[in-house]
């Protein structure tokens, strides 16, 4: 059984270090040895690619929809829908 694994991530949005417990049983590990795991930031999520060693090989940081802006974008529908 493969051991979990501790693994320091830094987040260039918070620009904080996290500890992300891992767990290599839960994980989907693809046949190239390099996988990625999102973490939820709340309005951003932080996406990292490691390899079979638990190295990172790169990182990625992406924007949520917010759900107020989806509020905002039904609104503006309506708006246009009476003309
Ligand atoms: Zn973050």
């Amino acid at each position: 059984m493969p051991e979990k694994r501790i693994v320091r991530l830094f987040c260039k949005r918070c620009q904080k270090w996290y500890e992300e417990l891992l767990d290599p049983s839960e994980l989907d590990l693809s046949p190239v040895g390099v996988f990625s795991v999102a973490f939820d930031h709340g309005d951003h999520v932080l996406t990292v690619f490691l390899d079979e060693q638990f190295a990172i090989r790169g990182d990625n940081v992406a924007d949520k929809v917010a759900e107020d802006s989806q509020d905002e974008k039904s609104r503006a529908l309506e708006y246009f829908e009476k003309y």
